[in-house]
C-alpha cells in the first residue's frame, strides 16, 4: 500500500505540509496518491540516524551484508504485481519492460551479495617489514579499503527500478557498508515507496540498524540540495540529466568539506557506419537501428543519437530505409509531460538549425507521446554547430554525412565525452577504421563493434561511464561489481598489530 510518506530510518514520517502527486502519462492524468515532501527536520533526522548506523554497519561482516542484499531482492519480488502496476502508472512504460527491469534490479542485488561474499573486494595489500633494510628499516604496511560513510542516491526518471531506490547505486553502497539516503524521484515516488518499504523489511529480516536507509520525497530540487549540503554526507550517486548532475556536483564542491559526486549523465552515443557494411547488410542495420532509436520511446542514456557515414549512395539508401522503417512504427508514450516537453523543445531546436533536413517525423501524436524523428546534416555544418552535439532525450537521431573518414575522426575528437561509441564495419575496413577506434576510445567508456549501444550488460567487465559530461569521474563505472569502488576509500595501517586492524 502506498502511504505517500517519507521513510526516515525505518519509520514512516509526514511532518511537512507540502504534497505532490505523480502522473500517469498514458491516461494523461494525476495518480491518486499524495506524497509528502520531506522537511528540513526529516532530512536532518535521516542524516543523523545514518551517521549513528554507520558505526555498526561499517563493522558488519560481509556475509551479513550479503544476506541483507539477498533479502532486499526477495522483498522486492514479494511486492508482486502491485509494484509492476504502479511502475506502469507512473512511467507509461509497459509491463514487459517493468518485469525486465525488476529482474535486472534483483540480479544486481544478488550479484553484489555474491561479490562481497566471495572476493577480496577490499583489495587488501600487505607489505612485510624489513627491519634490516638500509639506510633505514622498512615498516610493515597493510592496505585495505573501508566504506566512505553515508551516501545520497538520486535516481533517474527512465529507470524507476534499476537506477533508482534499490538500483545499482544503492546496492553497491550497501555492499560496501555505507548507509543510503535516497532522494526519491518525483515522477515515480510510489514505485520508490514500495521498493523503500521492501528495503525496510529486509533490514528487519537481517536485524540491521534502521538508520542505514531513508527514503525522502520531494516534488522539486530543494530536498536534494539539503541532502547534498548536509555536513555528514560523504558521497553522492546521481543518474540523470547533465544539468542536474552538474548542479549537484558544483554544490558538493562548494561545501566546506567537498565530497565526491558520481554522476552518470546524458550521452549522444556516436555510431560510425562504413559504406562496405551498408553494402553488405543494409536491411539488418536499418532494422537494428530503427529499434534501438525508438525502443522505450528513445528514453535511454545509451540511445544512438549520432549516426556518421561517408556521403554516398549507400548512406542515402540507409537514410531512406531507416526513415521509412521509423515512420511505420507507432509512436509511444514518454515518461512524463515534462520529459515530453523537453524532448519537443530540444528536437525543435535541433531540426531548426541551418542545413538540417528532417527525413521523417511523426505528426498528430497523442498527448505525452514522442514524435519519432530522423534528421540529416552534412559533416562540416555538424562540426561547427555545438547545438547539434547535445542529447535529445527521446526517439530522435541525426545522420551526419561526412566527406571522408578523416572528417569523422576530427568530429569525434571534437565532441564531448560519451558513454558509448559504436563502429559498424566489414573486415576490409579494419585498417581504415583504426584511427576512428582510437579517437572513440579517448572519448567514451564503452566501444561496441557491429551492434547497437542500447542494452547494458550487468557484469564484471562492464564500463558504464565515460569522460565528462557522460560522467563526472571517468575512472569509475556505475554498472557492474566494480561500481562498489565509488563508495570505499583506501587506508593503510603501518606497523599495526593484527588485533588492532579491522577484521
Ligand atoms: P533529472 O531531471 O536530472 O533528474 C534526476 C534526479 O536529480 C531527480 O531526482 C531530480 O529531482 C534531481 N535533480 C535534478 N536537477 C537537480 C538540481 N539542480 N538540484 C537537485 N536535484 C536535482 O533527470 P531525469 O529526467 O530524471 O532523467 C533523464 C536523464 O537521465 C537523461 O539525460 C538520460 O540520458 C540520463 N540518464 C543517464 C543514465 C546513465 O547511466 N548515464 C541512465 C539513465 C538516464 P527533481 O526532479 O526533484 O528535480
Amino acid at each position: 500500500m502506498i502511504t505517500g510518506k517519507n521513510i526516515v530510518a525505518g519509520k514512516f514520517s509526514n511532518t511537512g505540509a507540502n504534497t505532490f502527486k505523480t502522473f500517469n502519462p498514458e491516461l494523461n492524468l494525476d495518480n491518486e496518491w499524495d506524497f509528502f515532501e520531506a522537511t528540513a527536520d526529516e532530512v536532518n533526522s535521516a542524516m543523523q540516524e545514518a551517521v549513528e548506523a554507520f558505526e555498526l554497519f561499517t563493522v558488519c561482516p560481509d556475509d551479513i551484508r550479503a544476506k541483507f542484499l539477498r533479502a532486499i531482492a526477495q522483498q522486492i519480488e514479494a511486492l508482486g504485481d502491485e509494484l509492476l502496476n504502479v511502475y506502469k502508472m507512473e512511467s507509461g512504460l509497459p509491463l514487459n519492460r517493468a518485469r525486465a527491469e525488476r529482474s535486472r534490479t534483483l540480479h544486481q542485488l544478488n550479484m553484489f551479495a555474491d561479490f562481497i561474499s566471495k572476493n577480496d573486494w577490499r583489495g587488501t595489500f600487505v607489505e612485510e617489514a624489513e627491519p634490516n633494510r638500509l639506510p633505514k628499516p622498512k615498516p610493515s604496511l597493510y592496505k585495505t579499503h573501508i566504506p566512505i560513510g553515508p551516501v545520497a542516491v538520486f535516481g533517474a526518471s527512465n529507470f524507476p527500478l534499476a537506477y533508482s531506490t534499490a538500483g545499482g547505486d544503492t546496492a553497491s553502497a550497501f555492499a560496501a557498508g555505507c548507509p543510503v539516503i535516497v532522494k526519491s524521484h518525483p515522477m515515480h515516488a510510489g514505485t520508490g515507496e514500495l521498493v523503500a518499504s521492501a528495503i525496510v523489511r529486509a533490514i528487519e529480516d537481517v536485524d540491521l540498524p534502521p538508520g542505514i536507509f531513508s527514503n525522502l520525497n520531494s516534488g522539486g530540487i530543494d530536498v536534494g540540495k539539503q541532502i547534498v549540503q548536509h555536513p555528514k554526507l560523504k558521497a553522492v550517486g546521481f543518474t540523470g540529466s547533465i544539468k542536474g548532475g552538474r548542479a549537484l556536483y558544483d554544490l558538493a564542491a562548494s561545501r566546506e568539506e567537498p565530497i565526491p559526486v558520481f554522476a552518470e549523465m546524458g550521452s549522444v552515443n556516436p555510431v560510425v557506419i562504413s559504406s562496405n557494411a551498408l553494402k553488405t547488410d543494409l536491411k539488418k542495420w536499418v532494422e537494428m537501428y530503427a529499434e534501438s532509436i525508438t525502443n522505450g520511446t528513445g528514453q535511454f542514456c545509451t540511445k544512438p543519437g549520432l549516426l556518421f557515414g561517408i556521403d554516398s549512395s549507400e548512406l542515402d539508401e540507409f537514410a531512406v530505409q531507416l526513415s521509412q522503417k521509423i515512420a511505420l512504427k507507432d509512436s509511444t508514450v514518454m515518461l512524463n509531460p515534462s520529459i515530453e516537453n523537453n524532448y519537443e523543445s530540444n528536437r525543435q531546436l535541433a531540426i531548426e538549425q541551418n542545413n538540417v533536413a528532417v527525413l521523417t517525423e511523426a505528426h498528430d501524436v497523442k498527448p505525452n507521446y514522442g514524435k519519432q524523428t530522423i534528421a540529416t546534416v552534412d559533416g562540416t555544418t555538424f562540426f561547427s554547430n555545438p547545438t547539434l552535439h547535445h542529447e535529445v532525450f527521446g526517439p530522435y537521431a541525426i545522420i551526419i554525412k561526412c566527406k571522408n573518414l578523416q572528417q569523422i575522426q576530427e568530429i569525434i575528437e571534437h565532441i564531448e565525452g560519451q558513454l558509448t561509441g559504436t563502429v559498424i564495419v566489414e573486415k576490409e575496413d579494419f585498417e581504415d577504421f583504426k584511427p576512428i577506434v582510437k579517437a572513440l576510445s579517448q572519448r567514451v567508456g564503452r566501444l561496441i563493434y557491429n551492434g547497437v549501444p542500447t542494452g547494458v550488460e550487468v557484469t564484471e567487465a562492464m564500463t558504464h561511464g565515460g569522460p565528462y559530461p557522460a560522467s563526472t569521474d571517468s575512472r569509475f563505472t556505475a554498472v557492474g561489481v566494480h561500481s562498489i569502488k565509488r563508495w570505499i576509500r583506501p587506508v593503510t595501517f603501518q606497523n599495526f598489530p593484527k588485533e588492532l586492524r579491522p577484521v
